[in-house]
């Protein structure tokens, strides 16, 4: 049965709050990565103690970025993951750091946003973001880990041509099918069964479509409020047989007492749903 698992941070990114996963309760999480002065080995052993403690276990870590921003679709294209050329250099290292990091805490998937890929196959920066990626993909295989891509910036006949240009076995996704919708991008179920044999891991977030899809965003809602629909997500991912956690992303830090109760909606949400397609 897939357990249940949360986005969480530590001191970086949007995810749920340590004391949130506490009083939540969940199996799993998965980590944005901690800002760089805290991914030491003195933290490290602090996290997998504390992991230990609460009887947690990270299945991944999200790395990201400084001046990254998610303020419209376009600013997503100028500032997300490795396709910036000015930072891609430093974030690979970065990535490469994170990378480490995530052996250490004894997790073996890495995950990012890669950013907004040209399309164009002749276009020479794909080329060189297609190097960067294969650079990192081959410092994971050295750390047994993988690399997931998160959907959503691009349609998945997109992020398939990406994936067989990367021509890496430990090159995998992350679906998110409120992004999807969020960024316009395609019909969330249908994308899934298409990339079906690259998902090894997976968010629970729901979202409305935006009126101008791919030109503006979306809005994320509650899980179950959306036009993802959630019973028909759980079942397509039984469909193609995926067995990992299914991690629900809320991302309002800013108001922590909502989170809480709506990611403890959404647990209980999936729970019933889980259990009625088992039955
Ligand atoms: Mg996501």
């Amino acid at each position: 049965m897939n357990p249940i698992g949360v986005f969480a941070s530590v001191d970086a990114g949007l995810g749920v709050s340590w004391d949130v996963i506490k009083r939540i309760g969940v199996p799993t999480i998965q980590l944005h990565a901690p800002h760089q002065g805290s991914r030491t080995t003195a933290n490290i052993e602090r996290l997998r103690t504390q992991m230990k403690e609460m009887g947690v276990e990270v299945t991944a870590v999200f790395g990201g970025f400084e001046g990254e921003s998610y303020a419209d679709i376009p600013t997503v294209g100028r500032t997300i993951g490795l396709v910036p050329p000015t930072t891609r250099a430093s974030r690979l290292a970065e990535m490469i750091e994170i990378s480490d990091f995530t052996r250490g805490l004894g997790c073996d998937t890495v995950a990012l946003h890669i950013g907004v890929v040209p399309h164009d196959r002749n276009d020479p920066d794909r080329a060189r973001i297609v190097e960067v990626t294969q650079t990192l993909c081959d410092h994971c295989t050295a750390n047994d880990q993988y690399l997931h891509l998160e959907t959503g910036q691009e349609t998945a006949e997109d992020l398939i041509a990406f994936i067989h240009d990367c021509d890496r076995t430990n090159l995998r996704i992350n679906f998110d099918p409120a992004n999807m919708i969020l960024y316009g991008m395609g019909q969330p179920l249908d994308a899934l069964r298409q990339l079906a044999p690259w998902v090894r891991s997976v968010h629970c977030k729901d979202a409305t479509w935006s009126d101008q899809p791919g030109v503006t965003w979306g809005r994320e809602v509650p899980l179950g409020q959306g036009a993802v629909d959630i019973k028909a997500y759980l079942q397509t991912l039984r469909e193609i047989n995926y067995e990992g956690p299914l991690t629900i992303e809320r991302e309002i830090p800013e108001d922590p007492e909502r989170q809480f109760r709506e990611i403890g909606d959404a647990v209980r949400l999936l729970e019933r749903y889980r259990d009625e397609i088992a039955t």
